[in-house]
């Protein structure tokens, strides 16, 4: 990708003023996916001078800046305490570490890329967006719109109040996308699960999610169902795998999901 000018804003009112001015000046964060693009734009709107790289721990969130890199995820004590270290394991799971120090968590997020590993833990744990510009917005919800956003991520925000997590990439070797990626966290309403890398992006696992939350007991029949629902939901082809064999590891990951994760909270 190319850029005419380069500015490196002082404010976040000047970078959401310029995001408004041209749909062709885009903000630039680790550059990672970006700089794969052939495409020529305005302005390069770069926010390292902001101070959107910090993990702040507070009482029943932790707030992670929009500019935070994804190594500084996997080393955040804070994080790795959170439901098992899905959170940790996930950004840990992306590339060398290299490139790690570079691609954020904002990039990963507003990109809503398909193959993401950090999508996929983040919806699970229930993860909001505070936006410049739309203010907080849930994960969920901002997945399911369309188009580019026009504003810009200050910070991704999750809660703390989360039991025990799995994650899974599932790919071919160390440095691949994931052929699927899955997250099962308990919360205080109950189990959730996203899985991503579809190939299209996260998604919750809605009706895994009712059977296991309606059930007096999370016994093995109730398990096999929800490994069921979670491999009936829409997956396809890629060059990483195939729609049959995503909906194979979908299900046999999400028995070991829920069993580790049962047996964890007993
Ligand atoms: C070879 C390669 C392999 C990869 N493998 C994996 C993998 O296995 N798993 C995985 O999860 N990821 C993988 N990635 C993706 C990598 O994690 C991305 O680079 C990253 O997700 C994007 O982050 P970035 O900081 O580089 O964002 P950028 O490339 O700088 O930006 C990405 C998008 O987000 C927008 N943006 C960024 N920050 C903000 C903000 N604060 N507000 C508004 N808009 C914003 C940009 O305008 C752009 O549209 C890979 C990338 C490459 C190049």
């Amino acid at each position: 990708m190319k850029f005419k000018t380069y500015r490196r804003v002082e404010s976040l009112d000047e970078a959401y003023q310029l995001l408004q001015e041209d749909r062709k000046n885009m903000v630039v964060a680790g550059g990672g996916w970006l700089k794969m693009s052939s495409r020529t734009l305005e302005t390069a709107i770069d926010l390292s001078a902001l101070g959107l790289d910090r993990i702040v721990a507070g009482e029943d969130t932790i707030e992670i800046g929009s500019m935070t890199p994804l190594s500084a995820i996997e080393a955040d004590s804070g994080i790795a305490a959170l439901a098992s270290g899905i959170l940790s394991q996930a950004a840990g799971a992306v590339m060398g570490l290299s490139f790690r120090n570079l691609a954020t968590v904002g990039g990963s997020v507003v990109g809503k890329y398909g193959f993401s590993d950090v999508l996929t833990p983040l919806l699970a744990m229930g993860a909001e967006l505070d936006f410049y510009g739309e203010g907080r917005i849930s994960l969920e919800a901002f997945l399911k719109k369309k188009g580019r956003t026009a504003d810009i991520l200050k910070s991704v925000i999750v809660p703390r109040s989360l039991g025990p997590g799995y994650f899974k990439k599932v790919r071919k070797t160390r440095l691949d996308f994931a052929a699927l990626n899955l997250a099962v966290v308990t919360t205080q309403r109950g189990y959730r699960i996203a899985v991503g890398s579809r190939p299209s992006a996260a998604t919750l696992g809605e009706e895994a999610m009712e059977i296991l939350n309606s059930a007096d007991t999370i016994d093995e029949a109730t398990i096999e169902k929800a490994a069921r629902a979670v491999a009936s939901l829409k997956y396809g082809d890629n060059p990483r795998a195939s729609k049959a064999y995503r909906e194979h590891v979908a299900y046999v990951y999400t028995k070991r999901a829920i069993e580790e994760v049962r047996d964890c909270e007993d």
